[in-house]
């Protein structure tokens, strides 16, 4: 793995407790500690990835596979219908905070734009 191990990786381990809602093979989703709406899960992948602007061509696969689990995870949470938010904080001024790659799912409320 190249990039440098997170407190996500312990979360995959299971050496940290997390309120896990969806897992495969490739991914896992979970609620973030600090939720900013009434759900507001984190969906990454199991693989080391720094964020969205260290993907590579290779990793289409894992790309599209998130973006799956996803639809899943807003499907089982009831956000399907109503709609919700997946952002993607990268680097710095995009206000990413935990190096490794992370789609917010947040839901459950009317999202505002544009975001701060
Ligand atoms: P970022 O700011 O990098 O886009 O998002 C990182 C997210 O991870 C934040 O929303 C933060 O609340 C969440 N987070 C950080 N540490 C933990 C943790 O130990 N457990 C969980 N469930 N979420 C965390």
């Amino acid at each position: 793995m190249s990039e440098a191990s997170t407190i996500f990786d312990k979360i995959i381990a299971r050496e940290i407790p997390a309120d896990i809602v969806y897992e495969n093979d490739d991914c896992l989703a979970f609620h973030d500690i600090q939720p900013q709406a009434p759900v507001h899960v984190l969906v990454i992948p199991k693989r080391r990835i720094e964020n969205v602007a260290s993907l590579q061509d290779g990793d289409s696969e894992i790309a599209g596979k998130l973006l799956l689990a996803v639809g899943h995870v807003a499907r089982q949470l009831n956000l399907a219908e109503t709609g919700y938010r997946v952002v993607a904080n990268c680097g710095a001024d995009g206000g990413q905070s935990v190096d490794h790659l992370h789609l917010h799912v947040l839901g459950g409320r009317q999202m505002k734009w544009p975001p701060g």
